[in-house]
């Protein structure tokens, strides 16, 4: 079996083929940095991950590409609101979401364009859809798409042209535009903009580029430079986006390019609380340095998430994460387990077999539009058949080692390491050097001492013919 999507724009799984394999391009919307990023934005952003690590693991060379939007409504508000210029108030946020994206083990994008530093690029779209006709100044000197010169328009929403509403993001300043429906590219600058520094100068005038448009002109941009192509691969981002902004990327781009914009769609489902949407705005969110400051295991908040297919909504509750923190544990206990087995006995086994079965389940769970909760029930079953055939002292572990590592390396759930203290480290030497003494001497008393000893400060020990082995428990 290869790899299928689920892809918005033909609402159906379709086998994944980019353009120029082994390539990828992936571009996926990054966050608004007005503020600290939701658990709800990290869904979609985590989701991303799944996908991106999976498509390594399916032999692809991924080009990612994640924007961060510092410039648009939201940030020029809040910049406002602190009294601070729009790059000064937008730096924390952005320091954030790298601190919160690392926590949660996502790997980096291999690029992040910001939208302030973007705006040549920008301009340049502006300029080139007004050559084609399809943008035109308004009244009010925005420039507007005009969406009746786009055909196209509502492919991908699939909305009828008369239920189409006006985004979120629209200026708002309906009369100055040919059609209510057009959505701004350019917005002329205000006071308000000029006050925290969103203002450029552009030929068409001064003004700040529309949401939709930044990240247009973003994506185009970097796969140009990168790829030396004007269609990418995969555009990702959460179900709120489909309309408008990814319809509106689609209508800025292929009108100005001619070329298909992406060939593949994915949007993840939300994050909710008692069924309504995770949001800043009805103050039901909780932040990544939320859970991080409360002690919670990232790979907890990753196994949780996993637990729940992409396109399925996933209420957020503490028992719910207490018990992907319990799955997180065993399944790391299991792990150190194997390990510790590697040295003893051979490669091949019922372990190993167990394994191999495992990887083809993992296999084709994910490439059936990565089923991540199916992918996560082969490893939780694996983990406990495993553990019965440890127990029945089979053999096999090295292998087995080595595919749930493969399988790590796109899940990446096992439980973070905790800090070890060196004085402890030396500590607990110390006292195994003294139980291994005491042991020589046929001293099983004061070896049973110094063993419930290490264990009162958390140490676990274990006797093999290698030696002793410990680890905190
Ligand atoms: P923003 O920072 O608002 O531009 O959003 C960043 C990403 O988070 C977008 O892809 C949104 O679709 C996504 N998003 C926002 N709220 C949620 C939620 N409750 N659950 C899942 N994804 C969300
Ligand atoms: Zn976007």
């Amino acid at each position: 079996m290869t790899l299928a999507l689920y892809n918005t724009l033909s609402r159906s799984v379709e086998p994944f083929a980019p353009l120029a394999p082994p390539r990828v391009t992936l571009y996926t919307c990054g966050p608004t940095v007005w503020n600290y990023a939701h658990i709800g934005n990290f869904r979609t952003f985590l989701f991303e991950d799944l996908l991106r690590r999976y498509l390594a693991y399916s032999g692809y060379d991924v080009v990612h590409i994640m924007n961060l939007t510092d410039v648009d409504d939201r940030t020029i508000k809040a910049a406002a609101a602190a009294g601070k210029r729009l790059d000064e108030h937008t730096a924390p946020f952005v320091q954030a979401f790298v601190d919160d994206r690392d926590y949660l083990r996502i790997l980096p994008a291999h690029v992040y364009p910001r939208a302030t530093q973007s705006v040549p690029a920008m301009v340049r779209l502006v300029a080139q859809l007004l050559e084609r006709g399809v943008a035109y100044q308004g009244e009010d000197g925005s420039i507007y798409f005009a969406i009746a010169k786009f055909p196209n328009y509502g492919r991908l929403s699939r909305l009828e042209t008369r239920e189409l509403k006006v985004g979120a993001r629209v200026a708002s300043d309906e009369y100055a535009k040919d059609d209510p429906r057009d959505f701004a590219l350019w917005k002329k600058a205000e006071p308000a903009d000029e006050q925290v520094g969103a203002a450029w100068d552009a030929p068409f005038g001064r003004g700040r580029p529309g949401w939709h448009l930044e990240c247009s002109a973003m994506a185009l941009e970097q796969i140009g430079a990168c790829c030396h192509t004007q269609t990418l691969d995969i555009h990702a981002g959460g179900v709120d986006l489909i309309f408008p902004h990814h319809e509106d990327e689609i209508a800025q781009s292929e009108a100005a390019t001619g070329q298909r914009f992406a060939r593949c769609w994915l949007h993840g489902e939300f994050l909710n609380v008692r069924g309504t949407k995770m949001s800043k705005r009805f103050g039901n969110f909780l932040t990544a340095r939320d859970l991080r400051e409360q002690g919670v295991d990232a790979a907890a908040v990753r196994l949780l998430f996993w637990q729940t297919h992409y396109r399925k909504a996933l209420d957020f509750t503490d028992e719910a994460l207490a018990g992907a923190g319990a799955g997180v544990k065993r399944l790391g206990e299991f792990y150190e387990r194997v390990k510790r087995e590697t040295g003893n006995g051979k490669r091949s086994g019922r372990l190993a077999e167990l394994a191999t079965k495992f990887e083809t389940d993992f296999r084709s769970a994910l490439d059936d539009d990565l089923n991540a909760p199916r992918a996560c029930a082969a490893l939780f079953q694996l983990v406990h058949d495993g553990n019965a055939a440890l127990d029945a002292g089979e053999s096999g572990a090295a292998a087995a080692l080595g595919i749930v590592d493969r399988a790590m390396a796109v899940l990446d759930i096992l439980p973070t390491a905790k800090a070890v203290d060196p004085t402890l480290v030396r500590w607990v030497e110390e006292r195994i050097a003294a139980r291994d003494k005491a042991r020589k001497g046929k001293d099983f008393n004061a070896a049973d001492r110094i063993r419930a000893e290490l264990r009162a400060r958390g140490v676990e020990i274990e006797d093999s013919a290698s030696g002793t082995t410990w680890r905190l428990v």
